[in-house]
């Protein structure tokens, strides 16, 4: 089958200025790209009126590790323009699995209702294929799983064996095509590990010329101090690509820490190192709502939490400690995304203050309730992040588009989204626009450059030999729909996704 478009301008991914063009399609792969290619050449032709041929759209930092063996249509990210996601981030990755770790991901995920039948890299993305999927797969070795399949979940140093069983199956997983190793420095086990841990498994990413992605152990009171941390470490191991995720400066009070992050960054370009940033265009971040859990609660991981929670007395010392460790209005600035508890489902969208006042009882309270009957899968949304500080972030030139989110389908089954589940790329597409940016630039950061920093050679760029995967869209009108309300909404002006020479949205 052969697909002609014409009537376009063309942004090609790589950044030079737009052109008017014809593209032909050949089955998978682009065939020829000029100024004119007659009607006769093809089996159908697509007119697009004057609007913008892109590559798809590259998510740099999505979360569908699962959701994609549940729900294999992706729905939220193929409707934003995106054709390809890597997965594997913040230190959760769906691979290497052992005794060690299945039974725990199996219940962190349960909500996804899918066997983990595979233990490597390769055996997940083949299963996630054998299901149908339309993003292509990617993914970076998570630390935290690595860790895990090795060592479990315990706050434990490594013994040397154990270190060397973690390059081991690292090496193995980058030979066999991962991007790269994530680390999610928040998270149990992640937390537990050393600086001279993760630089040990920098040397093994360093060796393979792969990407070392991180979510840094504090993006607040010590984003200096992690920074400083990741970079020390980079240089010492001779790693040479260094992506910040999510980059921001989160709460109030590190607003103002934003200069020195950037110098930061800077003294690590200037030792050779390349450095770039993923960011989704919102000021509100979301995760498990465990992780505001101070002291040894906040250390346990999913299944521990629960056990602990289901003793009352557990409960009320928490809440109190809870209670104490945050400021009165902080929950006005916490709202509920998603939760399998009966009495919250529908709750989606509320702040927790409103909640509390609802249901007669604390803030803290509330949330431990929650959490006592969905520790793994409850989520809120955090507001903490200045939005000049967003505005001059996505201005950075090495600054990509990463949703931090897993692709859903249209209904809520497998857990309501933030809005950058189904906005991030046209809002990050808008917001550029809107800052003057010329349309190849803004189109270049979401898919040439993602591709050249992540290596993903086949796809990024329009020109014969690639992969036959574009986005449409009307530059006046793309832009996110989501909100907090009604975040299962698909972008606006978004013309078609096609991945692989198939349209696989088209509305
Ligand atoms: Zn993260």
């Amino acid at each position: 089958m052969r697909t002609l478009f014409r009537n376009l301008w063309l942004a090609d991914g790589s950044g030079s200025p737009l052109r008017r063009s014809a593209v032909l399609v050949d089955g998978e792969r682009i065939l020829a790209v000029e100024p004119e290619i007659t009607a006769s050449a093809a089996d159908r032709t697509v007119e697009l009126r004057g609007r913008i041929l892109s590559p798809g759209f590259i998510d740099v930092h999505g979360h569908s590790d699962l959701a994609l063996a549940a729900r294999p249509e992706g729905f939220g990210k193929i409707s934003q323009g995106i054709s390809c996601e890597i997965m594997g981030n913040c230190g959760l990755s769906a691979f290497p699995l052992s005794p060690e770790n299945r039974e725990h991901l199996g219940e962190l995920w349960a909500q996804y209702e899918t066997a983990l039948d595979w233990e490597d890299f390769s055996g997940w993305r083949a299963a996630l294929r054998s299901r149908g999927v339309r993003l292509r797969p990617e993914a970076l070795v998570g630390h935290n799983t690595l860790r895990a399949a090795v060592a479990g979940y315990a706050d434990e140093t490594l013994s040397p064996g154990q270190l060397e069983e973690m390059k081991r199956l690292l090496a193995r997983e980058l030979a066999a095509g991962a991007l790269g190793l994530s680390t999610g420095l928040l998270y149990v086990p992640g937390k537990f590990a050393p600086p001279g841990e993760i630089e040990e498994l920098m040397r093994v990413v360093a060796a393979h010329d792969k990407i070392y992605a991180t979510h840094l152990r504090s993006e607040g009171n010590e984003l200096f101090e992690s920074l400083d941390e990741t970079i020390e470490c980079a240089r010492r191991a001779g790693l040479k690509k260094l992506h910040i995720s999510h980059f921001k400066t989160a709460g109030r009070a590190n607003w103002g820490k934003l200069d020195g992050a950037l110098e930061r960054l800077e003294s690590a370009r200037a030792a050779g190192i390349r450095v770039t940033v993923d960011r989704y265009p919102w000021t509100e971040s979301m995760t498990q709502l465990s992780v505001i859990l101070p002291g040894k609660a906040g250390d346990l991981d999913d299944s521990s939490l629960s056990r602990l929670l289901a003793n009352a007395e557990e409960r009320l010392r928490i809440a109190a400690a809870l209670a104490a460790s945050r400021s009165a209005d902080y929950w006005e600035g916490v709202t509920l995304v998603s939760t399998r508890s009966a009495k919250f489902r529908g709750d989606g969208g509320r702040t927790i203050a409103a909640l509390a006042e609802r249901e007669q009882i604390t803030p803290a309270g509330l949330v431990v309730e929650l959490l006592a009957e969905d520790a793994a899968g409850t989520t809120a949304a955090f507001r903490g992040m200045s939005e000049e500080n967003l505005r001059r972030i996505l201005a950075l030139p090495f600054c990509m588009m990463g949703s931090d989110e897993s692709a859903r389908p249209a209904d809520d089954s497998i857990g309501r989204s933030h809005p950058r589940g189904f906005g991030s790329a046209a809002r990050f597409l808008r917001r550029l626009l809107d800052a003057g940016s010329p349309i190849e630039s803004a189109v270049y950061r979401m898919t040439g450059l993602a591709a050249g920093t992540f290596e993903l050679s086949g796809i990024g760029r329009i020109e014969p030999g690639k992969a036959a995967d574009f986005t449409a869209f009307d530059p006046d009108v793309v832009d996110a729909a989501a909100d907090f309300a009604n975040p299962h909404t698909p972008a606006a002006g978004i013309l078609f996704t096609m991945s692989g020479g198939e349209f696989v949205y088209r509305p």
